[in-house]
């Protein structure tokens, strides 16, 4: 009986999930030095990593994607690279000025740091163990009105038990906010945007009728 109530509170409060075992008197300015200095995966990536947030504690959005691309790790810069073009051009149409005004995007990943190149092509997967350790305490602490969760790997940490397309098509609830799920917007993904071009022509003007009203825009 225990483990069924358990498991009922879990899935209905998906908040429960997100509050950590960490100090509760951190303040937001020591996460986000500890994240700033963290070196965690150094061995398991065989380089330096460059952990990559931006935003503040009351920032209007929180955008959770998956892991910083080499261009990001090198440039220091989130979405500074061809899926960025796609997401903030074609899918949110604002600027820069906008998207990097951290009144507005918390932008932060399941994996903080570039995880590296996959001798097989593309890169590693993003370690999970990161989202446990930093991801967890930012939800907690972002006083957000929105999220909007990035790519597949994203989506399955954050709603294990629900389809990837059913969450893009949806609206949705995490931490008791609305959330948007999101395609990767690589290019390398083009395969699954023509398998459904329902997202770019239906789905994507509904998201960005979202945003522009969250950020004030409209
Ligand atoms: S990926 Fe996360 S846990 Fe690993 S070094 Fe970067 S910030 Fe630390």
């Amino acid at each position: 009986m225990l483990r069924f109530v358990r498991k009922y509170i879990e899935e209905l409060l998906p908040r429960d999930k997100y509050v950590s075992n960490g100090d509760k008197t951190m303040s937001f300015n020591e996460l986000k030095d500890q994240i700033t200095t963290c070196q965690d995966c150094k061995q398991k990536f065989g380089f330096t990593p460059n952990p990559i947030f931006h935003g503040k504690e009351r920032s209007k959005i929180m955008q959770i994607s998956q892991a910083p691309s080499k261009k990001v790790h090198e440039t220091g810069l989130p979405f500074n690279d061809p899926s960025g073009a796609k997401l903030k051009y074609q899918w949110y149409q604002i600027t820069d000025d906008i998207f990097y005004d951290e009144d507005n995007f918390y932008i932060t990943a399941i994996a903080h740091c570039f995880p590296g190149k996959h001798p097989k092509g593309g890169d590693n997967p993003p370690p999970l163990a990161c989202a446990n350790k930093w991801l967890a305490r930012e939800i907690e602490m972002v006083d957000n009105q929105l999220y909007i969760i990035i790519g597949a790997r994203a989506a399955k940490y954050l709603f294990p038990n629900e389809s990837f397309e059913d969450l893009i098509f949806k609206d949705n609830t995490l931490n008791n906010k609305p959330a948007i799920v999101l395609p990767h917007p690589s290019p390398l993904n083009i395969r699954w945007f023509k398998a459904h071009p329902a997202f770019e022509e239906k789905r994507v003007p509904e998201i960005r009728e979202i945003i522009r009203d969250v950020l004030g825009l409209t």
